[in-house]
């Protein structure tokens, strides 16, 4: 374990102030992705800027309809939330979905967003790795990459994004709200995660000083027809290999609107529009729903271990649309713990 110093934010604003301040900083919030990376020797900062205390742990509604969630919102909070679960059901199922119950009440939502990739050799500093030093080389290519992307790859890495929650949050078309020295922005959640190219290091488009402070969901929530779908080795506390955030808007049996996001598969949640756009007017049936697998997989590539995932996905996605249009979603079968 490393030497480093320790300050707590009083305010948003101080967090900002302090993370600029001190050299080679970093926020910690649950500290369940971090301090991992401390131990592991992978992240070395000199001063951790505690923002666990911030006062951004609110769940409010927005004067347009839609939805603030606070970025120190723990993750189980999240999820159980009486708005988020009635009108953001997809939301609720894919944060279930992550890790375990314990690992829950520890995380935040701003945490979520920021976690590192689970590529082994992310985490092994006896192997090179782009990510985690950049020009060193890519173990993972020509190694163990069972887990890693088939979409959106690039000659230097091929690390997939681990969250479950970015997933739902990409399909719901959120927004991540910022705050920086040089003031508040908002992204598209879309424009939040990057991939990979020449510069893997950079996960997010998040600018060095910046703080998450929310994420605002839009008024349409999809609480009819979703299901979020997670294919994994274990039935739970495992990453995913796919997931499928699946919403639909339907009148009678054809499809009204659409949104399909992608986990496991990219450095960022995986979504394409006019995939989307295409099942507008369409009756929900499989063989709809195979044409949009097959167009939002059409750029895939496998590597030597992890070919089989294209297929998976395939049939992953065929499976979430029909029980977003049956009305079945997919349970995560994890009751609250009071
Ligand atoms: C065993 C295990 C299994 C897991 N399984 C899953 C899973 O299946 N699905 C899933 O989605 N997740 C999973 N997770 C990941 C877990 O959800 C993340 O570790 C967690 O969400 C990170 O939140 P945190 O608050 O603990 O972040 P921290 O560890 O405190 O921080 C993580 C990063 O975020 C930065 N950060 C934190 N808050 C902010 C902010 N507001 N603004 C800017 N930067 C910030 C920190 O500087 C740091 O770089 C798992 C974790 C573990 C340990
Ligand atoms: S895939 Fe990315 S994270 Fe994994 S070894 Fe290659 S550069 Fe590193």
């Amino acid at each position: 374990m490393i030497n480093f110093q320790y300050a707590r934010a009083m305010d948003v604003a101080d967090a900002v102030r302090q993370i600029a301040a001190r050299p080679n900083a970093k926020f910690i919030a649950g500290g369940t992705n971090l301090l991992d990376l401390i131990k592991e020797n992978v992240e070395r900062p000199s001063w951790l800027i505690d923002v666990s205390r911030l006062p951004l742990t609110q769940i409010d509604q927005t004067a347009g309809g839609g939805l603030r969630i606070g970025a120190m919102v723990p993750n189980s909070d999240l999820a159980y939330h009486p708005l988020v679960e009635q009108r953001y059901p997809l939301l609720s199922s894919a944060t279930l979905a992550g890790a375990s119950a314990q690992l829950r009440n520890m995380a935040s939502v701003g945490g979520n967003l920021m976690q590192r990739t689970r590529c082994m050799y992310f985490y092994d500093t006896a192997t090179p790795c782009n990510k985690r030093s950049p020009n060193s080389g890519c173990s993972a290519i020509e190694g163990m990459n069972r887990n890693l992307a088939i979409l959106g790859t690039s000659g230097s890495c091929i690390a997939t994004h681990p969250s479950d929650m970015c997933v739902a949050l990409a399909a719901l078309e959120a927004r991540v709200h910022l705050k920086g020295p040089a003031g508040d922005r908002t992204l598209p959640f879309s424009d939040f995660h990057r991939l990979p190219g020449d510069t893997p290091q950079r996960d997010t488009n998040l600018d060095t000083h910046e703080i998450i402070t929310a994420i605002e969901l839009p008024p349409r929530g999809f609480a009819d027809n979703y299901s979020y779908l997670k294919i994994r080795d274990r039935l739970s506390y495992a990453f995913a290999l796919v997931s499928v955030a699946a919403a639909l808007e339907m009148e009678g049996n054809i499809i009204g609107e659409a949104r399909l996001a992608l986990g496991g598969v990219a450095h960022k949640p995986w979504r394409r529009p006019d995939v989307e756009l295409a099942l507008r007017g369409q009756a929900a049936n499989e063989v709809n729903f195979a044409r949009a697998a097959d167009l939002l997989l059409q750029d895939a590539r496998g590597y030597s271990h992890n070919a089989f995932k294209i297929g998976l996905a395939r049939r992953a996605i065929v499976r979430a649309l029909s029980q977003a249009a049956r009305r079945t979603p997919q349970s995560q079968s994890n009751k609250k713990i009071a």
